[in-house]
């Protein structure tokens, strides 16, 4: 899921493309403000049956569009299913793949929680787990924060990433409030900086060719924020709102909300890092926030 509904709506993508020799995206049909032009479900491999990776949200209309990707490169059917994590928009998509293909493995990091909820079998997959296909192989890096289940794979032919939800071709990731971590999601992008990856292929927008600088921007954009909301409680005591108005002052009051869930989340993490206290309720949104 991701944010900044300005920017990613309105974003146009070709419902299917062949992004390099071994990988062929497809669109998933589910264009939304939370998902920009949809998720990007990606073919990859060369051979006769290729990994999915990501198959979608379940919106009907994208199996043509997979049988027509599988056409177009070459491909005669589906080796397995991968998960970069267990959003509806990524997982949701599971069920219609195997009515329509029948019995494949599904497979991904655990999230006892989430993962119940779907009456398939799932595979587990570990951190530096590989899943090969011919032509390709995948290794996948937990990299939580923006999902506890999150996996980053590897291209190692490209030195290329497969990102999930992570970061993202338009718009910015959005950290849940309830099971977000931000503290966690920026070691992940640290991790995935170390990485050193050429290209990023993103689960919503476009190809991203230059990896490191789109990470450290990512990582240079959540530094800032934090700077500027620990600058908005140097005249005082503050709560979630009140800081909003202050550091999302340039955006729509219809945005406000949402970036409350941003505020919150890095209130959280400077919070563990002792750089703000709380006081008053002990829920985030209703408590007076204020430098120690
Ligand atoms: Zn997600």
């Amino acid at each position: 899921m991701t944010s900044t509904p300005a920017v990613m709506l309105g974003m146009e993508l070709p419902d299917v493309a062949a992004w390099s020799e071994r990988v062929t995206v497809a669109l998933g049909q589910n264009p939304s403000v939370f998902t920009g032009p949809g998720t990007n479900t990606y073919l990859v491999g060369t051979g006769s049956h290729r990994i999915l990776l990501d198959p979608g949200q379940g919106v009907t209309s994208y199996l043509p569009i997979l049988e027509r990707a599988l056409a177009e490169c070459g491909a005669e059917g589906l080796q397995e299913i991968v998960l970069t994590h267990g959003h509806p928009d990524h997982i949701g998509g599971v069920a219609q793949i195997l009515e329509r293909f029948g019995p494949l493995s599904v497979k991904k990091f655990p999230w006892p929680e989430n993962d119940a909820e779907f009456d398939f079998p799932i595979t587990s997959l570990a951190d530096g787990d590989v899943v090969q296909t011919e032509g390709a192989t995948l290794r996948g890096v937990l990299t939580p924060g923006h999902a506890p289940d999150h996996l980053c794979f590897v291209l190692e032919e490209e030195g290329a990433l497969f990102s999930g939800d992570n970061v993202l071709g338009v718009g910015t990731t959005v950290i849940p409030s309830r099971s977000g971590d931000l503290g966690a999601y920026m070691d992940s992008l640290e991790c995935m900086l170390a990485l050193g990856p050429t290209h990023i292929y993103p689960a919503h927008g476009p190809l991203i060719e230059d990896g490191p600088a789109k990470l450290r921007e990512y990582l240079d954009h959540r530094r800032q924020r934090d700077e500027q909301i620990l600058a908005a409680l140097a005249d005082g005591p503050l709560q979630v709102a009140g800081i909003v108005k202050v550091v999302y002052a340039a955006y729509p009051e219809s945005l406000h909300a949402a970036a409350g869930q941003s505020v919150a989340s890095h209130l959280r993490k400077l919070e563990r890092e002792a750089r703000v206290v709380r006081s008053g309720e002990p829920d985030l949104l209703v408590a007076a926030w204020s430098l120690p």
